[in-house]
């Protein structure tokens, strides 16, 4: 499906995690990662739209399941301007709680960044598929130059969204992190993958369940998507 770019238009991806047979996380009280996070996408389309300088692109309208592949590849054909990945995982450690922001990297930050990509590159495995043997290839281009720009602006766009969240949305301890997350590796996409909260803790959970939470976050996001945008034109 060719997509026509829309004169003096960003493209924004949205991506909401998960979908169909692979649900995602659930919380205690049956909060499904897959549904919070489609609704949230949805809210955030809404605003940026309502902008009238984004064209917003979601990977998934519904409940339907999308492998890695499938994701990378809307992200590219559309040669978008920025990519968001957007999750509500859960952690061993349900003590653990509030937004997190993961820009890609060949090394995890940290034990519960490195975790948390090793299960969400493994979810085509739910699916029946074959993980992926390009990662290797892909790890390579990490190298590239495109790619290292790409990153520069990725971590720009992290520092935005977190000057944006702060003082607005619960942060974890660490906000920014980074790990090599499979979705994240279009080269020339700036991407970040934006884990709203955990499922696995419970105040979380009771925030992402509310509508009213989700708007909040969602008008914190589109924000911080006009701020890069400035940035980069200002450039
Ligand atoms: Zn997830």
């Amino acid at each position: 499906r060719p997509v026509e770019r829309q004169e003096g238009k960003f493209i924004v991806v949205l991506d909401p995690g998960h979908g169909g047979i692979d649900g995602g996380a659930t919380g205690q009280k049956g909060t499904q990662e897959k549904e919070v996070v489609l609704i949230f996408a949805k809210m955030l389309e809404e605003k940026l739209e309502a902008t009238g300088a984004y064209d917003v692109q979601l990977t998934r309208e519904d409940d339907t399941f999308l492998s890695l592949r499938d994701r990378l590849n809307f992200n590219r054909r559309l040669q978008s301007d920025l990519f968001i990945s957007i999750h509500a995982d859960s952690l061993r450690q349900k003590f653990v709680r509030g937004s997190t922001i993961y820009t890609l990297s060949k090394r995890a930050s940290d034990q519960l960044s490195a975790s948390l990509a090793e299960s969400e590159n493994s979810v085509d495995l739910i699916a029946g598929l074959a993980l992926e043997e390009e990662t290797e290839v892909v790890n390579d281009i990490l190298v590239d130059l495109t790619t290292r720009e790409t990153i520069r602006f990725s971590r720009k766009f992290s520092d935005i969204l977190l000057d944006n969240l702060r003082n607005q949305i619960n942060l974890i301890k660490n906000p920014q992190r980074s790990a090599s997350f499979g979705v994240l590796k279009a080269p020339e996409v700036p991407s970040v993958l934006l884990e709203l909260g955990y499922l696995s803790n419970v105040e979380d959970e009771k925030l992402l369940s509310s509508v009213a939470w989700k708007d909040k976050a969602a008008q914190v996001v589109s924000e911080a998507v006009i701020n890069f945008f400035k940035y980069r034109t200002n450039k």
